[in-house]
């Protein structure tokens, strides 16, 4: 399929590893010129000049630094001043105890997860709805709908955004400018490891033990490939999907036991005349592996012990 994007510019934040990395390589698959971020410039060239290879007409540029910061983001824009497509990603805050997470600790999950996306979007999204195009998409987790207890930080600071980009993305639709964010389910990347570490040292148990265990629990039986989460998040920058925005996903599909396919992502109610749609029916881009839906609702539903595994 062709996504109808050749030729538009993307800023892809975090993206020299995991989840960014893939979002930007099946951009630059659509051929999309890529500016890509992260903090260690070594990986960052690695996988620039992979997709560069993959995929030579491409422009990729590489902007080492640190996205939660002024700094970082603006030398991001000052790369790529008016891009059309924006994704959103930094790393997770870590694992931990409430009890134990000091102001600053809630701060800098913040500032990482909810005010940076919040500053890229406020930096960018009159441009795009004066362009008349913008795609923009936030990866957060899972934990937004389904709260994870180790990941406070990350469900309270994605959970935060998740709420604001509830309001402004009705405003900017009308523009053709579509703002989703992504709730990745358990991906096999660094993080995942990470999150998987607290609970083997406890359990004493080797990390691979945990994350054997958890794979069972998923409906697939295994973890998701970060591949497919790229193909998710080009497909809602596509010159197509410019009415995708404001979805609420439950898991039918993975409860169902059968393999979602692109036709599940169409499944939405329209949007109506001032930008409101029926939740009833969801929308759901599961990708077979791990789950990843699209969520920027104000509800916050309680889901069933199955959806409770992820990461
Ligand atoms: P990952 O494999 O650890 O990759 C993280 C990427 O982000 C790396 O390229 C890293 O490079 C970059 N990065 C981290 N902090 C940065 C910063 N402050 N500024 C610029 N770049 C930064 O992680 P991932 O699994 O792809 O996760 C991406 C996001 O999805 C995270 O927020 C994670 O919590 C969330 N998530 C992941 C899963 C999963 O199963 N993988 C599930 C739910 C949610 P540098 O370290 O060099 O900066």
């Amino acid at each position: 399929m062709d996504l109808g994007i050749k030729g538009r510019r993307a800023i892809v934040c975090a993206s020299s590893k995991g989840l960014g990395r893939a979002c930007a390589m099946a951009l630059a698959n659509e051929g999309v010129h890529v500016t890509l971020t992260a903090r260690g410039a070594e990986a960052l060239k690695k996988t620039a000049d992979e997709i560069r290879k993959a995929h030579p007409t491409v422009t990729v540029t590489e902007v080492a630094g640190d996205i939660t910061t002024p700094a970082g983001r603006e030398a991001a824009l000052k790369a790529c001043p008016d891009p059309d497509i924006l994704i959103n990603n930094a790393g997770g805050p870590p694992p931990g105890d409430f009890r134990n997470w000091t102001r600053d600790d809630w701060i800098k999950a913040i500032d990482a997860n909810m005010l940076t996306p919040i500053e890229l979007i406020k930096a960018t999204v009159d441009g795009m709805m004066a362009r008349k195009f913008g795609r923009i998409v936030n990866i957060t987790s899972a934990a937004v709908k389904a709260p994870i207890e180790i990941l406070g930080l990350s469900n309270g600071a994605r959970a935060g955004l998740t709420g604001f980009i509830a309001g402004l993305s009705r405003k900017t639709v009308i523009a053709n400018v579509t703002i989703n964010g992504l709730l990745p389910g358990p991906f096999v990347t660094d993080r995942l490891t990470g999150t998987a570490k607290p609970e083997a040292e406890k359990r004493g148990i080797t990390i691979d033990q945990v994350l054997a265990e958890r794979a069972k629990l998923n409906p697939a039986g295994r973890f998701g490939d970060p591949e497919e989460f790229g193909y998710a998040c080009a497909f809602l920058c596509g010159a197509k999907a410019g009415r995708f925005v404001q979805l609420v996903r439950r898991a039918k599909h993975v409860e169902d036991g059968r393999e979602a396919k692109v036709e599940d992502i169409v499944e939405n109610e329209d949007i109506d005349a001032h930008g409101n749609n029926d939740t009833k029916n969801d929308v759901l881009a599961n990708t077979s592996l791990g789950r990843v839906s699209l969520e920027s609702s104000e509800q916050l539903p309680t889901l069933n012990t199955q959806e409770r595994f992820t990461c």
